[in-house]
């Protein structure tokens, strides 16, 4: 007989509370631009002021010209599902409880590729789809892509599935 070296019954004497796991959270503050559009029900990203590209992920300096001056500005969230995978397995506790989940990288009309929540609406790639942003459950930014013919996110479901804040 092995002997425990905690006493039985300590738990019951500490309040048991119900810990609700969070998507990870850990962002740049950079990345907090991302957020802060996306609170505000918009989904912008940098566009740098000296030569136009557009910027994703966010970051200090433009990936083509190395200026610092990227501006946040609005995006149509058009692009083209380029590849697609179901997620089956994760560490985070978070994700363990929607799996599985469907991820798509997304090549936008305006240059950076993505990778994004696929709405299960979404067809096989190649197809046309709408990236939007939306809160997850931590109040971080995240991408989100709709068939590309839906008019209005609010026509969409993804708010059943628990995994944003919609
Ligand atoms: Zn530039």
């Amino acid at each position: 007989m092995t002997e425990s070296s905690e006493e039985p019954g300590c738990d019951s004497l500490v309040p048991q509370t119900t810990r609700v796991p969070l998507p990870p959270g850990l962002r740049s503050r950079v990345a907090l631009g991302l957020t802060a559009a996306a609170a505000r029900g918009r989904f912008e990203l940098q566009v740098c002021r000296e030569c136009g590209a557009v910027q994703y992920p966010p970051r200090e300096a433009c990936h083509r010209c190395l200026s610092v001056l990227l501006d946040w500005k609005l995006q149509d969230g058009g692009g083209e599902l380029i590849s697609e995978t179901m997620l089956y397995h994760s560490h985070a506790e978070f994700f363990r409880e929607h799996l599985p989940l469907r991820l798509g990288m997304v090549r936008l009309d305006s240059g950076p590729t993505a990778i994004v929540y696929l709405h299960r609406k979404v067809p096989p790639a190649p197809a046309r789809v709408k990236v939007d942003t939306r809160l997850d459950k931590g109040g971080h930014a995240v991408l989100v892509a709709v068939p590309g013919d839906t008019t209005k996110m609010a026509d969409t479901d993804m708010a059943d599935n628990g995994l944003l804040q919609w």
